[in-house]
């Protein structure tokens, strides 16, 4: 896949706010991961361990972009998807900081900042998208 690096908030972002009203929505966990690349401390999230039947949207904008059919134990204190629901919600971008060189996933609607996306996950994919929880709300399914 194709990896390029754009504004978290770009002007092709269907869902635009300013710093300020993110900040008026948002919880400070939430503002801090979602619009500052922040990571919430493993095992203390809402969904690490949360095994229900449903769909995982942006905390962001609702947008939804993990299904439970795809969650998967992977013991690192995230809540951890072999894939998108839609790989057309998100994005993914180079991230250099912290001295590694890591694949970013963002929301493609809101820019927010979700996680990452490692190449050490179950088949089918293979890759292991390890997501704030601060980043998704959780709708249960019918
Ligand atoms: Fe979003």
């Amino acid at each position: 896949m194709t990896i390029q690096n754009s504004e978290t908030t770009g002007a092709d972002r269907p869902v635009q706010k300013t710093d300020d009203e993110w900040r008026a929505q948002l919880t400070a966990e939430q503002y801090q991961i979602l619009r500052k690349a922040g990571t919430e401390r493993a095992f203390t999230g809402q969904y690490w361990n949360h095994h229900d039947d449903g769909a995982y949207t942006c905390a962001g904008c609702g947008a939804e972009l993990f299904h439970s059919d795809s969650k998967f134990d992977s013991h690192c204190g995230w809540p951890s998807f072999f894939e998108a629901a839609d790989d057309s919600k998100v994005e993914r971008r180079v991230d250099s900081s912290h001295g590694m060189r890591r694949t970013e996933v963002l929301c493609r609607a809101c820019g927010g900042h979700l996680g990452h996306v490692f190449e050490d996950g179950p088949l089918p994919t293979g890759e292991r998208y390890c997501i704030n929880s601060a980043s998704l709300n959780f709708r249960k399914g019918e």
